[in-house]
């Protein structure tokens, strides 16, 4: 007997999650929906996304509710767009083979009066983000009073997002015995707290330890120099040809700059971040979706609920100032049982938030060697023989030019067909990879790096002028915050910045030689919450090589910061046809929009 009849599910929901590939419950759904169908408890559930909790929820609710009465008996509250129209989508697909079964998403950026329409002709679920919630609830134009079942989907995400008011003010609406059931990844001690305020003796569920991150998840961390970042990153993703990544950033100016530079270097990539319209957010998680980009790079915020599956790997570019970031992060891959790889790009002084990390989520990360330049050629080769291998030849188009093609090529033996087919590809990596130095700190260079961060800026980076700036933490500013602010007024680029270093009411920051008098021009006249900013040289500030082209950060890691497709003049056109499908330049670039 289908295992989920054996839970309690009827035969017409269960047909329609067969069809959806549903064969067995997940684990949390064998625990929660015999609880669940009971209707009879409060219920709170400590699980990972991609666990399988819309269907641990939502069958319960196809189950209970009153579908020939026309009136809200349900409301899942969670805390993004996406994730609403996801549940929502989800549900109306476990009820296909049911009659009149009405299930509304509720979220803001949309046109409320669709939502308000959908309300009146009469819903039994609404799904729904907090903010519209409340917004809907104060045109009255919704009555709660039937409703049975309320349900706090990511409940943790929510409160991180500052929906605490707002679930308090819409819990208000419904009735007092309604049964509440909570769904978090984590329990910190504000979800406790909703847990104690509005529940009733609740039935509680772990599924996996607490705080955890998903047992498929592999964690891996880079150690190398602050400044070969971008490369050793590159390095990394051409190793996985096969790559379908999200990339974490801090800041929506990093997350930017790093896509942008990425297109240049013909990667299939693009940015994800709050200063994106709605529309545009979309049309990026469709082309991730439908798998024509193959990395996203987004901030914290703006990833919160992507639901994607068959992430391979997650990249945490900058780690999370939050650590409880990391496991959402780290939960974006994974997902449904399938295995992941989460990687950490750090230096030697991020190495105790490693260890940090480590601690909350119970799990070790293992140290990868950023891989050498003949490793990566390796591996592009041999994803380019599989390639070969599963290539889906059409034949009647081909063959017309097959004769022609054989008969120019017949002074070859297979052999070397084979090699110059092969070479096509890996002579542009070998190209760019030639010389490509080595970018895994070694101990000795470990502590070189340890011993001038001990004094930070004595003196500046050879090629780098450090500079002072009398803003610091105490005006609200975190590393990221500051970059961003420098990089915005003087419209400079990230990479152009070295070392910052926080202080209390000013910052000393490290700007490329050639940067520096646009740095002066642009804080000409700046104010700061209505004090006057100042850029001042610091003491020795000056590098020794100033007067020079102001570049003296090594020549093999500038070449690895630029195009990867180096000499080919036509390198980016074979990129793009290598990547085959994977590629979409049709997105138009953004303008650059921040904060300040
Ligand atoms: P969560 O809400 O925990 O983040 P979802 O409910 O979105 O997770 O489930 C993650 C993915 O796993 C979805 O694509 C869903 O269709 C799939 N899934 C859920 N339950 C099962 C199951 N029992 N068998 C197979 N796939 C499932």
């Amino acid at each position: 007997m289908n295992p989920f009849l054996e839970l309690g599910i009827r035969h017409d929901i269960v047909n329609a999650i067969t069809e959806l590939g549903f064969e067995k419950p997940s684990p949390i759904q064998e625990k929660a929906i015999p609880v669940l169908l009971t209707g009879n408890d409060d219920f709170v559930g400590l699980a990972q996304t991609g666990t399988g909790k819309t269907a641990a929820f939502g069958l319960p609710l196809l189950e209970q509710l009153d579908f020939s009465f026309n009136q809200p008996q349900a409301l899942v509250l969670c805390p993004t767009r996406e994730l609403c129209l996801q549940i929502a989508k989800d549900l109306e697909k476990f009820a296909k083979f049911m009659d009149n079964v009405h299930v509304v998403a509720v979220y803001g950026g949309a046109n409320i009066g669709d939502q308000l329409r959908q309300i009146r002709r009469g819903v039994q679920i609404v799904v729904a983000t907090p903010g519209r919630m409340l917004d809907i609830i104060g045109r009255n134009a919704i009555d709660f009073s039937n409703v049975k079942y309320v349900v706090l989907d990511e409940a943790d995400e929510m409160l991180n997002m500052g929906f605490q008011e707002d679930i308090n003010n819409i819990l208000s609406e419904t009735p007092e015995d309604k049964k509440t059931w909570l769904f978090s990844a984590t329990m910190p001690k504000e979800v406790r707290r909703i847990a104690q305020n509005y529940m009733t003796d609740p039935f509680e569920l772990t599924v996996g330890t607490k705080n955890t991150g998903n047992a498929n998840i592999e964690h891996n961390y880079y150690l190398i120099k602050a400044k070969d970042k971008y490369a050793a990153f590159k390095r990394i993703v051409d190793f996985y040809p096969e790559i379908f990544g999200i990339v974490f950033c801090r800041t929506k100016i990093e997350t930017q700059e790093i896509a942008e530079a990425l297109i240049k270097d013909g990667y299939n990539a693009d940015s994800l971040h709050g200063d994106l319209s709605q529309q545009q957010r979309d049309k990026v998680m469709k082309r991730y979706r439908e798998r024509n980009l193959q990395l996203l790079i987004a901030t914290d915020v703006a990833a919160r609920g992507i639901d994607v599956n068959d992430v391979t790997h997650v990249i945490n570019y900058s780690l999370p100032d939050e650590v409880e970031n990391y496991t959402h992060r780290s939960g974006r891959t994974a997902r449904a049982g399938k295995t992941g790889i989460s990687i950490s790009l750090v230096n030697v002084k991020e190495m105790s938030k490693i260890r940090h990390i480590e601690k909350i989520i119970g799990k070790s990360f293992e140290r990868k060697q950023v891989p050498q330049g003949t490793e990566v050629c390796e591996k592009q080769l041999f994803a380019m023989v599989d390639k070969v291998h599963n290539v889906e030849v059409q034949e009647e188009q081909i063959n017309a030019f097959l004769p022609q093609i054989l008969e120019s090529l017949q002074d070859l033996t297979k052999e070397e067909v084979v090699k110059r087919f092969a070479s096509l590809e890996f002579n542009r990596f070998l190209d760019y990879y030639k010389e490509a130095p080595d970018l895994n700190i070694e101990a000795r260079d470990a502590r070189g790096d340890r011993d001038r961060d001990r004094e930070p800026g004595r003196r500046s980076s050879k090629g780098f002028t450090r500079l002072f700036i009398n803003l610091g933490s105490v005006d609200e500013f975190n590393r990221g915050d500051m970059l961003g602010f420098i990089c915005n007024k003087s419209k400079i680029s990230g990479k152009s910045i070295g070392k910052i270093d926080l202080k209390g009411v000013f910052t000393f920051f490290e700007v490329e030689d050639a940067e520096v008098e646009k740095v002066f021009q642009g804080f000409k006249s700046v104010e700061f919450n209505g004090r006057a900013v100042r850029i001042e040289v610091s003491g020795d500030g000056r590098s020794s090589d100033r007067g020079s082209n102001g570049r003296g950060r090594g020549r093999s890691s500038d070449r690895e910061r630029g195009d990867r497709n180096g000499s080919s003049r036509n390198g980016r056109r074979d990129r793009d046809r290598s990547n085959g499908g994977f590629r979409d330049f049709s997105g138009k670039r953004k303008e650059s929009r921040s904060r300040y």
